[in-house]
C-alpha cells in the first residue's frame, strides 16, 4: 500500500570492516528514508557467534558518522520496535520457528553436522532438498514417536523450512522488475542452528516484521535468498505486510567478475574501506578513505555516481540534491 510509513533499515553483520559495498547499501536505504520522510534504521545482525568481531559494531557506527549517514533508530538509539541487535532475541527466533514446524511448513532435522558433511564429501552435489529428505534423518522421515523420542532425549536437531515441490515464488522487485523462481531449485535452508541461533534466513524476516521494515534494499548476493523469504512472510501469515524488495547490484571487481576485494584496491591504489581498520588477527591496518584525506562528501558522491547518473551531465551532487 502507498499508504504505508517508508521505514527502511541497514542490516551489517558486525564480522570486520565496512566495505565500500556496505557504505553504498546504506547510502541507498538513507537516501529512500530521507526523500520519503522515512525512518533509517540501523540493525546489527550479530547471530553468527563464529564470525563476530569485536570492535566492528563501533567501527559501524563511526563509519556511518563520518559519511554523514546518521540513523534514526540503532541499538544506542532504539525506537520502540526492536530488535537493534539480533542476538539479543534469541527465544523469539525459536517460537517462530516451531511455529512453522506445526504448521506443516518446516520440519526438525537431526543429521549431524559431522554425518552431512561426511556425505558432501561423497557427493560434491549433495542438498538437502525435496530429492532426498525423506531419505534422510528428520520429522518428515521418521515416525511421530521416534522424533518425540529424539526431542526428548535431546538429540541436536536444526529446524529446516520444507520447500514446496513445483511451485513458482515469485515477486516484484524495485530494480528487477517480475523474478520468478522455482521452488523445486532451492534446497530446505536450515532456519534454526543446533546451538539454538536463528540463521539470516528466519531472522531477517522475523524481525523486518518486527520493526515494520516498508522496504528492503540490500545486496544483490541476496536475490537467490528471496524466495524463502517470501515463503516465510506467507507461511508465518504475514504476507499483507511483506516489505518491498530492492536487490542493488554489487561493486565489481574492474574486469567484472565477483566482488571488489580489498587486493583489487591494493592493485589499483584505492582503498576498499570508509575509514581505516584493523583486522584483530593479523594487527594489520587496511587504509580508509578518511584517513587519506578524502572528505565525506566527496566519498560519498562518489558512491552515489557508481552505476548511477541522473540522465543529466552532473557529477557533482550535494547529499541534499541526492
Ligand atoms: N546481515 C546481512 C549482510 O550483512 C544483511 C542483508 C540484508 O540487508 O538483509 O549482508
Amino acid at each position: 500500500s502507498s499508504q504505508r510509513k517508508v521505514r527502511v533499515r541497514f542490516a551489517p553483520s558486525p564480522t570486520g570492516g565496512l566495505h565500500l559495498g556496505g557504505v553504498r547499501t546504506a547510502l541507498f536505504n538513507y537516501l529512500y528514508a530521507r526523500h520519503y520522510g522515512g525512518d533509517f534504521i540501523l540493525r546489527i545482525e550479530d547471530t553468527d557467534q563464529t564470525r563476530f568481531v569485536s570492535g566492528a559494531e563501533d567501527y559501524i557506527n563511526e563509519c556511518l558518522a563520518w559519511c554523514g549517514l546518521t540513523p534514526d533508530e540503532s541499538p544506542n538509539k532504539p525506537g520502540k520496535f526492536g530488535p537493534y541487535r539480533q542476538s539479543e532475541r534469541k527465544d523469539s527466533y525459536r517460537e517462530y520457528a516451531e511455529q512453522l514446524v506445526n504448521g506443516g511448513f518446516a520440519y526438525y532435522a537431526f543429521d549431524t553436522a559431522e554425518e552431512l558433511d561426511a556425505r558432501r564429501k561423497e557427493e560434491p552435489n549433495f542438498r538437502y532438498s525435496h530429492e532426498n529428505r525423506l531419505q534422510l534423518r528428520n520429522s518428515l522421515s521418521l515416525s511421530k514417536e521416534q522424533t518425540a523420542k529424539l526431542l526428548s532425549e535431546g538429540h541436536p536437531y536444526t529446524i529446516r523450512i520444507k520447500m514446496p515441490v513445483e511451485e513458482t515464488v515469485s515477486f516484484e522487485d524495485m530494480i528487477r522488475g517480475r523474478v520468478a523462481f522455482e521452488t523445486s531449485l532451492v534446497d530446505d535452508k536450515v532456519l534454526l542452528k543446533a546451538d539454538g541461533m536463528p540463521t539470516y534466513h528466519l531472522a531477517v524476516v522475523v524481525d523486518d516484521k518486527a520493526m515494520e521494515i516498508s522496504h528492503v534494499f540490500r545486496g544483490e548476493e541476496w536475490l537467490p535468498s528471496a524466495p524463502v523469504h517470501v515463503l516465510l512472510w506467507e507461511y508465518l501469515g504475514w504476507k499483507d505486510k511483506m516489505p518491498y524488495w530492492a536487490h542493488l547490484p554489487l561493486i565489481l571487481k574492474p574486469d567484472g567478475n565477483g566482488k571488489l576485494s580489498k587486493r583489487d584496491g591494493d592493485r589499483l591504489g584505492f582503498p576498499v574501506y570508509a575509514m581505516n581498520w584493523t583486522d584483530q588477527k593479523s594487527d594489520e591496518t587496511t587504509k580508509g578513505f578518511r584517513e587519506m584525506g578524502f572528505l565525506p562528501e566527496a566519498f560519498i558522491n562518489m558512491l552515489a555516481v557508481l552505476g548511477w547518473n541522473d540522465g543529466t551531465e552532473q557529477e557533482i551532487f550535494s547529499k541534499e540534491e541526492l
